[in-house]
């Protein structure tokens, strides 16, 4: 019997995960299955530009693991059974049981709602491709005539506004959000992001929360009402439910716990990369939901299997937050790098470098993810079956 690695989801985490296990397991020994509801690698950081009514590049998982050996299956993951060790996925002929040995959780994070009535059922969001589709169907029926509303005042609403702003410039942008916009970014950068925000014609509520969301309008904790065609909701993200549901220990946010190695607690031959995972970085912080953190994470991830179903040493893999990259718009952005105590620096690149920066960050992790495997299958490690898991741990 091959041993069966199931990894849920494709993108960041799991799409790179699974490729560098299929690189190195051997298939005699090992069999590497995906799920993944959307056929294609969506490149989630430009959400907001397909939102705004950029066209994105199409890559295919089919392709992308082509020839590497692992079984691809585009379907829905509905339910995780830790105990029982299956995944229920269903998809366009019904659902369906996969049993596992060891399995990957990669399944990102959603829209946070935070309990605001409304959201569901009459705000827009950018965390997921279909969401996004759906938004920009809705400026599309604008066209140069409406009020759009982001809601949020962090990465996702400073990106998608700004974005919707220049791509749409006939309608009334604003924003709200409860705090201080960019209140967290370092002098420099806040000011760059205000002269950009007015650039754009932003209107800027602060210290402002939403407590309803209507078809449209949103209405503040203090009554105020703010007319609106089309609400985008960008306050956060949240791990799907699924994570709590499977048995598996989680913590109040929903993110699934893990030890440094990225191993639940609760059941050790299950693996978390990417926003799904709780663990703690190397400044002692809970590692931010992020592109970079879902590249560390998906490291240690899949150097942990490695290392538990093969018996070689596991190496450790930094886990490290330097900073944030934010897309003020195509041509504009910042890049606010952060010290050991995740506070922003003083120092901050910011404009059309920062733009250039970010793009070229973005465009090699696209490139990377379509070459899982690096044209190379060295296929050297062998099963150790009947080990557990790996008690020696080395720096890398
Ligand atoms: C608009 C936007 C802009 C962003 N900009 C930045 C940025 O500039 N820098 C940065 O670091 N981070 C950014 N982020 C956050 C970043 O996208 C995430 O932190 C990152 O994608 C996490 O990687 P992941 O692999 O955990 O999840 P994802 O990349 O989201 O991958 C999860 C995969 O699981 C699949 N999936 C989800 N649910 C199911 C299910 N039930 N069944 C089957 N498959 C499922 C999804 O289709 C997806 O392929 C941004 C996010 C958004 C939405």
């Amino acid at each position: 019997m091959k041993h069966r690695i199931v990894v849920l989801g494709a993108g960041y985490a799991g799409a790179f995960s699974a490729g560098y296990l299929a690189r190195q397991l051997h298939p005699d020994d090992f069999e590497i299955s995906v799920v993944n509801a959307e056929p294609d690698f969506v490149e989630r950081l430009r959400l907001h530009q397909l939102a705004a009514g950029q066209d994105l590049r199409h890559r295919p998982l089919a392709e992308i693991f082509a020839g590497t050996g692992i079984r691809l299956r585009v379907a829905r993951v509905t339910d995780v059974d830790a105990e029982h060790r299956t995944v229920t996925v269903a998809d366009g002929a019904g659902t369906d049981r996969l049993g596992y040995d060891t399995l990957l959780y990669a399944l990102g994070s959603t829209g946070a709602v935070h309990g605001v009535p409304g959201v569901d059922e009459h705000a827009f969001h950018v965390a997921a491709r279909p969401a996004a589709l759906r938004l920009r169907a809705r400026l599309d029926e604008l066209g140069e005539n409406g009020k759009v509303l982001v809601v949020g005042g962090n990465l996702t609403a400073i990106e998608a506004v700004t974005e919707i702003a220049e791509s749409r410039p006939g309608l009334r942008v604003s924003l709200a959000t409860s705090g201080e916009l960019g209140g967290w970014l370092g002098p420099k950068a806040r000011r760059h992001l205000l002269r950009a925000f007015d650039r754009f014609g932003i209107t800027v509520h602060e210290h402002t929360t939403i407590e309803r969301v209507e078809a449209t309008a949103a209405v503040a904790a203090d009554g105020t009402t703010f007319a609106s065609d089309a609400t985008v909701w960008a306050a956060g993200f949240a791990v799907h439910p699924i994570a709590a549901a499977s048995g598996l220990a989680v913590e109040r946010n929903g993110q699934i716990t893990v030890d440094r190695q990225m191993r639940s607690v609760s059941h050790p031959d299950v693996y978390v990369a990417g926003d799904s995972a709780f663990v703690i970085g190397d400044n002692g912080l809970p590692l931010p939901m992020s592109c970079a953190s879902a590249g560390f994470t998906g490291m240690q991830a899949v150097a942990a299997i490695i290392g538990d179903r093969t018996g070689r040493k596991i190496s450790t893999k930094a886990l490290s937050y330097v900073g944030n990259h934010i897309s003020l718009g195509r041509k504009d952005g910042l890049f606010q790098v952060v010290d050991g105590d995740a506070r922003s620096k003083s120092w901050a690149l910011r404009g059309r470098s920062a733009a250039r920066f970010k793009s070229a960050i973005l465009g090699t992790a696209a490139w990377t993810l379509s070459r899982p495997t690096f044209g190379q299958l060295n296929h050297r490690y062998r099963s150790a079956t009947g080990r557990e898991h790996s008690a020696d741990v080395v720096a890398a």
